[in-house]
């Protein structure tokens, strides 16, 4: 009954802890979408830096033994680093999405071009 009880237990806190990302999932504008998440995902930075800079400084009053400061401060440093990836991911994926959402035409026909075309379907060009 215990392990059952725990697996629970565990789905219930990775729910708690996913709630958030998966939460702004469902189909809706994805420019909107991806600014929320990105919302999202800077109020989770803010807060990590938040809890290092406090526990940074319990740590320097004392109040918190040297192992505990560190293990705690790895996985906050942890978490942070996930979360800045996550970010530089998605304002990079939204500034190409940009550049290719900007007309593109063929330098050599003046055909207009899809996105991430690499050559010119009307000419056959190269296109830079
Ligand atoms: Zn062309």
């Amino acid at each position: 009954m215990l392990p059952f009880a725990l697996a629970i237990i565990s789905l219930v806190a990775a729910g708690f802890a996913l709630w958030p990302v998966l939460n702004g999932s469902p189909a809706g504008a994805l420019g909107g979408e991806t600014d929320s998440v990105l919302g999202r995902l800077l109020q989770r930075k803010r807060t990590l830096f938040e809890n290092l800079g406090d526990l940074e400084l319990e740590h320097s009053m004392g109040k918190m033994p040297t192992q505990d400061y560190e293990s705690m401060r790895d996985a906050l440093e942890l978490q942070a680093a996930l979360v800045l990836e996550h970010i530089d991911l998605l304002q990079r994926t939204r500034a190409s999405d940009n550049h290719d959402a900007a007309a593109r035409f063929c330098i050599l026909c003046g055909e207009s071009l899809p996105a991430r075309a690499r050559f010119c379907s009307a000419c056959g060009g190269k296109v830079a």
